[in-house]
């Protein structure tokens, strides 16, 4: 039996001793109120009969109270049985509904233990990609005897570029964790000027290395945010509009303000948009689950890369109340506008 049917039963027992506590305590209580009713009520009688002219000169005090007496436990146990028959029906009715919310009350943790799983299969699949690699160039090597130092330098430099990767990922499977425990309470306010700048400064050597050119807007804008969320949310997009460029492009950044929505609410709006290789229609709505590559970042020129950036910069974005619109044409650029409530 799996865990999670296991649970509905226990959790289905739970709920019905509850309901049948109850029941059968109500059933007690009202059982000694009314059978004292009745029984107080036939004793009245008796003694209306008993003073009545109408008491036949043969029917002595003995024999009323004998019928007085039937009548007493028949009625007590008529009370009894159904009794018993309405706590045998709450007994039936409670396990079915019982049941059902049981199964209400367990879903949605049975729906995040599923995406925990899949998450824990996908993690552990790209963990072992590069292992295995390194693995396998290891062994080759240690089965040639006449391994040169030129050869096996080789072979450590590749290595090396491995565990790289794998310092990569670590980092940002360990980054996903940690922001999805953050709450909107350590937040403060911060320049997204500031931070759009701090941002770019980190990845200006890449750009620099692709030749590729920034031109920017920027505003003097205030958020409510976290200072370090924000920069890696900034560097996450600023490195893809460069890892998905050609050499010498251009990338544009640009600040705004804009009222949006029927209440006309402020919000500053950072639009990061590049030239390079575009996403087709139908990846643009998966480029924000983890572990999700569009083919040409695969094939080709293999584009470094695990499909996470742009789930941790989404969770980022949420914890800000914010949002992110995407507009590419592949082939022409793509455009990532990220917009955060003033
Ligand atoms: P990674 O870049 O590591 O593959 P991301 O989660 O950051 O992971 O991005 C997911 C996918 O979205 C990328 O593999 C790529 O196909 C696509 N993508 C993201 N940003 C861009 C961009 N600026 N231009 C073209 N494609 C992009």
């Amino acid at each position: 039996m799996n865990f999670f049917n296991f649970a509905y039963l226990k959790l289905t027992a739970f709920y019905v001793l509850i309901v049948i506590i109850i029941s059968v305590g109500f059933s007690i209580t009202l059982y000694r109120i009314s059978s004292g009713e009745i029984n107080r009520g036939l004793l009245r009688q008796n003694v209306v009969i008993r003073n009545s002219p109408m008491l036949g000169e043969n029917q002595s005090s003995s024999s009323l109270d004998q019928i007085l007496q039937d009548q007493l436990e028949e009625s007590n146990t008529r009370l009894r049985d159904n009794l018993i028959y309405f706590n045998l029906l709450v007994l039936i009715l409670s396990s079915v509904a019982s049941f059902f919310l049981a199964k209400r009350t367990m879903q949605p943790i049975e729906k995040a233990m599923e995406v925990q799983n899949r998450f824990t299969a996908d993690a552990s699949h790209e963990l072992r990609t590069p292992l295995t690699a390194m693995r396998s160039e290891i062994e080759v090597s240690l089965r040639d005897n006449k391994l040169a130092l030129p050869q096996a330098k080789k072979l450590l430099r590749s290595n090396l570029e491995e565990i790289a990767k794998l310092e990569t990922l670590s980092a940002s499977l360990l980054k996903l964790a940690k922001s999805q425990g953050e709450t909107k309470q350590s937040l403060s306010e911060v320049s997204l000027e500031d931070i759009v700048i701090e941002s770019y400064e980190k990845v200006v050597v890449l750009a620099t290395k692709k030749e590729i050119k920034f031109d920017t807007k920027l505003l003097d804008l205030k958020i409510m945010g976290d200072k370090l969320s924000l920069i890696e949310l900034f560097v996450i997009l600023l490195e893809n509009a460069i890892k998905y460029s050609s050499k010498k492009s251009k990338i544009i950044i640009t600040m705004n303000k804009e009222k949006q929505g029927a209440l006309h609410s402020l919000w500053a709006t950072v639009k990061i948009k590049d030239h390079g290789i575009g996403i087709k229609a139908l990846d643009l709505p998966l480029i924000f689950n983890r572990f999700y590559r569009a083919d040409t970042s695969r094939s080709k020129e293999k584009i470094d890369g695990y499909g996470l950036g742009l789930s941790i910069a989404k969770q980022i974005i949420e914890l800000h109340g914010g949002r992110i619109e995407v507009i590419s044409r592949p082939g022409k650029g793509s455009e990532f506008t990220v917009k955060f409530p003033v």
